[in-house]
């Protein structure tokens, strides 16, 4: 399935600024207490768009999940998220639904396209969203506007979720997500689980809205997706960012040896340098060591590094690293 490059996306062009200052959530489990996201701070702004890269478990998905304000119930979570001048955590849960959330910014939730309801067809499932959010306008109108903004034929509507492809479901999923015109959506793992054809075609697709000015914040285990598409990435490794900076500069250059290490991993078609599979596992969120947390697989490791690693500034970002005190 193609774009068609004439039909007009459905967002709003603007400038946001999201900024995460100290951001903690620790989830409650079986009497214990997992710090899936620990001291987080990071901001980016202007119609840029970020990218969150990382093992799974690292926290990737709790970090969209505390932006939206949808964490579940056994999280708590503290520091602060600004997005534009609106403070996330401080805003009320009735109010956030109300004024924000999917209006601003909203998410394309991990596996979404495996959670359409099978038993309604999809003009049905856009219905509920429009009515839910007490949409004013036109709504089949809407609908059908939405659904060309990703490539799909007006059809579509009429169908049910088993009667077209994976590729498809996930463009619905898209527009799900763009249908209330937020100026900034978090994809989290758009392309996991799609063939690489179909990855390559929501990759398009997810750049043609960002030139349109939308604000992208996409995570993913994958940093060679990553780089398609922003100009700032934040690297996850358990529960923490230890690189953070302008994607170009990280590519280059990266400083954590564990971004050396998820860089490595890419295969590239010019090299044929054989890729390295980091060994090893990260540690438990529930009692994360003191000093370094990659200390355990790093190749570079000091006895010092068993102290909590300093923040380094860098060009554009930090590097949580003590080679580089
Ligand atoms: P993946 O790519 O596999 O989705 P991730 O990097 O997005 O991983 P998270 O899903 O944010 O990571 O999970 C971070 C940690 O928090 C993991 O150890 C996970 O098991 C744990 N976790 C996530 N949600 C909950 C929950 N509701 N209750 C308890 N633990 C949770
Ligand atoms: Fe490796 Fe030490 Fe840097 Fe940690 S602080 S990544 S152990 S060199």
């Amino acid at each position: 399935m193609t774009q068609n490059p004439n039909v007009p996306l459905i967002h709003t062009v603007s400038v946001v600024t999201l900024s995460v200052d100290d951001l903690s959530v620790q989830y409650q489990s079986q009497g214990k207490k997992i710090h899936a996201v620990d001291h987080i701070s990071f901001s980016f702004s202007e119609g840029e768009s970020l990218g969150i890269a990382g093992e799974s478990g690292c926290g990737k998905s709790t970090l969209g999940l505390a932006v939206m304000k949808t964490l579940q119930e056994n999280a708590s979570v503290s520091g602060k998220i600004l997005f534009d001048d609106i403070s996330i955590l401080e805003t009320s849960d009735s109010e956030f639904t109300k004024d924000i959330r999917w209006k601003q910014v909203s998410m394309i939730f991990q596996g979404a396209m495996n959670s359409l309801d099978p038993v309604f067809t999809i003009k049905k499932q856009f219905m509920e969203i429009l009515q839910k959010h007490n949409f004013q306008g036109d709504h089949v109108q809407t609908i059908e506007s939405a659904i060309s903004s990703v490539g799909l034929s007006h059809s579509v509507l009429d169908k049910y979720p088993h009667e077209i492809s994976g590729g498809m479901k996930q463009r619905v999923v898209i527009a799900m997500a763009l249908i209330l015109k937020p100026k900034m959506v978090i994809a989290d793992e758009p392309t996991t689980a799609l063939d690489v054809l179909v990855q390559a075609q929501i990759m398009i697709l997810l750049k043609k809205l960002k030139k349109d000015g939308l604000s992208i914040i996409l995570i993913s285990h994958d940093l060679g997706i990553i780089s398609e598409i922003a100009e700032k990435v934040g690297i996850m490794y358990a529960g923490q960012i230890v690189e953070f900076g302008n994607m170009e500069e990280i590519y280059k250059n990266p400083k954590h040896p564990y971004t050396v290490a998820l860089l490595d991993s890419i295969p590239k078609l010019q090299e044929t340098k054989k890729i390295t599979p980091l060994k090893g596992n990260p540690p438990s969120l529930v009692n994360p060591p003191s000093g370094c947390r990659f200390y355990d697989r790093c190749p570079q490791a000091m006895e010092k590094c068993k102290q909590d690693p300093p923040k380094i500034k860098t060009a554009s970002g930090f590097v949580m690293c003590w080679l580089h005190e």
